[in-house]
């Protein structure tokens, strides 16, 4: 049974029972309820500050580990973009000068980069979208440098080819060489006795010495003229070399010809003043002066030898 509470009543001087209505007691309660509150409010707030909890403790502790990486990944990055750029500076100012390529412009180069930076925005921590957005620049210089690569290796396949093909040696060696006619252009002819263009050099050299090719070639035509048994040369990218005069060929049409290679023997054949092998190089049929090609093939003694041997006659010998 409930206690009964009492109070005094002093109009009628007597002790009277306290009567609780259900009102006050839902005051009072609701009171005690609110100290209750904010007494457990603060304490949790002072023990939050005090003592973290464990997760956010751990989350604090991986942010300043991801931060850590970050600071050596954005150094890794700035290493390779520098070796990049020292790549590109020496594709642009060495590679592509050799080949005769122009430089790639910066609009070239920087082609694609930044494309997907709007995407990249989604991501949350401003960190991992530096490093993201650094990441693909890098990666579309590289792709941007390795497809000059692969242009400069097919180039320089090209230009390889190019200068093995070209005519840039003596069709004889300096060894059987005993003149050198350097008449080219019109002149009058040693036998046939009346003007006539000299589209080529006459080496003067024993019979039956070696003729060599001038440069990689295939063998266009062999066969007799005028000018004896002779060779022409197709060397490709518009260069051909005639070779005329010779005792014997010993090579057919179609056969393909590296530079240097044995291809006939020198000879008196057809109307010749004497043994020799007249050399011809035409460049997209027009025959120019063979003396351009082969000199900076030889040394200073050589080219001594050379001088003196032509400074020997102004005729030629066909
Ligand atoms: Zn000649």
């Amino acid at each position: 049974m409930a206690k009964i509470r009492y109070t005094y009543n002093q109009d009628s001087c007597r002790y009277e029972p306290i009567i609780v209505t259900p009102k006050a007691f839902g005051k009072k309660t609701l009171h005690f309820l609110s100290i209750c509150f904010l007494i457990g409010l603060a304490g949790s707030i002072y023990f939050h500050f005090k003592y973290p909890f464990l997760d956010e403790t751990l989350q604090r502790e991986q942010n300043a580990q991801l931060k850590a990486e970050w600071q050596i990944l954005n150094k890794q990055f700035t290493r390779s973009s520098d070796q990049l750029t020292a790549l590109e500076k020496n594709d642009d100012n060495n590679y592509r000068v050799i080949l005769d390529l122009d430089p790639l412009s910066s609009s070239q180069r920087e082609a694609g980069v930044g494309g997907r930076e709007k995407e990249s925005a989604s991501i949350q921590y401003v960190f991992i979208k530096d490093v993201f957005v650094k990441a693909e620049k890098i990666k579309n210089r590289l792709d941007i440098e390795t497809q000059s690569m692969e242009q400069l290796k097919t180039e320089l396949s090209k230009k390889q080819r190019m200068w093995a093909s070209r005519p840039a040696i003596q069709p004889i060696n300096n060894k059987d060489l005993k003149q050198l006619h350097t008449i080219f252009g019109m002149r009058m002819h040693p036998t046939l006795g009346y003007i006539r263009p000299h589209n080529g050099l006459d080496f003067t050299a024993p019979p039956g010495s070696p003729v060599y090719a001038t440069g990689d070639a295939v063998v266009m035509y062999t066969g007799y003229s005028t000018y004896g048994n002779v060779i022409y040369l197709d060397h490709g990218f518009g260069f051909e070399t005639r070779y005329a005069h010779l005792t014997k060929y010993i090579v057919v049409p179609g056969q393909v010809i590296k530079r240097g290679q044995i291809i006939g023997y020198v000879g008196n054949t057809g109307v010749s003043a004497g043994p020799h092998l007249h050399y011809e190089v035409h460049y997209k049929n027009i025959a120019i002066n063979p003396i351009n090609f082969f000199q900076r093939d030889l040394s200073n003694k050589e080219y001594e030898k050379l001088i003196e041997l032509s400074s020997q006659s102004n005729t030629s010998l066909d």
